[in-house]
């Protein structure tokens, strides 16, 4: 397996000013495995209740993704449900309910434990520690995360910032859990508790790429009709380490053009509500604008 994600596989119920959507396909490891999947093979690990739409599935399986680490048991999916106002960067939550997320244990299947790359996508800080401890130590391994578990579990959160290789927040994020104003700063103290590199999400300020030695900014895709910026994250960070996974070159320059591959994703993602756009989107297009995004940033 190139790639194994942990993550919610969630329904989600979004508004922003420019529509909305009800208990429609989210989660972070779906948003990321569908980005994932334009690149390389993926494995998805997360749970789903007795209520999840058979379509979603099949959509999944579709995009080619390894579902054969998605639990169905009894009981509620995990939904979110949050709104934007104009600032799209904000995502203002107005419910999360874990459900059937509270009591999953994680069951890597065999052939996902040899995983080149790991993804611990945003979800509950134990249950990421519970998946990085099953696959093998060489895989590349990855973290995500959001407030709502930088808040509730800061303890387990340090624990796995301290064993990934990279590790992606957004700026606020940074921020919070950091407790300093500078990205710099922030990256700093995230690498010195372990990770080689730090990747500083800004939504449509694009993403800033932290080494001990070097610093990479990369500005977000213009474009002009945004519908609904839920998974722009996810599926950055699908673009990055589905371009890093399928090329298996781990240099700074392939990390730069990783960065970008992700932020062409993250644009695709935010032109529909949940996975829409991704269900029509081709590789010619991911590549075409990947050109657009050489010209734009060329001086
Ligand atoms: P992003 O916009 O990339 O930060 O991720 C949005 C996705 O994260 C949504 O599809 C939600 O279903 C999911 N999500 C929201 N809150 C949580 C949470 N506390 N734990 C795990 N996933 C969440």
């Amino acid at each position: 397996m190139k790639i194994v994600v942990v993550g919610s596989v969630a329904l989600d119920t979004v508004r922003t000013p420019f529509g909305e959507g009800t208990e429609i396909l989210g989660g972070s490891a779906t948003h990321f495995s569908c980005a994932a999947s334009f690149f390389t093979e993926v494995g998805l690990v997360a749970v789903i209740g007795d209520d999840f739409p058979a379509e979603h599935i099949e959509f999944l399986k579709t995009r080619g993704i390894n579902t054969a680490g998605l639990q169905m048991v009894d009981g509620r999916t995990f939904r979110w449900e949050g709104f934007y106002e104009y600032d799209l960067n904000q995502a203002h939550t107005v419910d999360t309910q874990l459900n059937v997320f509270e009591h999953f244990k994680p069951q890597l299947p065999e052939e996902f434990k040899q995983t080149e790359f790991l993804f611990l996508a945003n979800i509950d800080p134990e249950l990421q520690l519970q998946v990085l401890s099953q696959v093998n130590k060489d895989a590349y391994s990855v973290c995500d995360t959001m407030n709502f578990w930088i808040e509730r579990k800061p303890g387990p959160l340090t624990e796995i910032i301290k064993r990934v290789n990279m590790c992606l927040m957004n700026d606020s994020e940074a921020r919070e859990f950091c407790r300093t104003f500078s990205m710099l700063d922030s990256a700093r103290r995230l690498m010195a508790l372990g990770p080689q590199a730090v990747i500083l999400k800004k939504g449509e300020h694009g993403a800033l790429m932290f080494t001990d030695s070097t610093h990479f900014a990369a500005p977000a895709f213009p474009i002009e009709e945004i519908k609904d910026p839920t998974g722009a994250g996810d599926s950055f960070a699908g673009g990055f380490l589905g371009h890093l996974a399928s090329t298996g070159d781990l240099s700074e320059p392939n990390i730069r053009r990783a960065i970008i591959y992700g932020s062409v994703m993250a644009s695709f993602n935010v032109e529909g509500f949940g996975t829409a756009r991704l269900t029509t989107l081709t590789r010619d297009e991911i590549e075409a604008r990947y050109q657009v995004f050489r010209d734009i940033t060329w001086f």
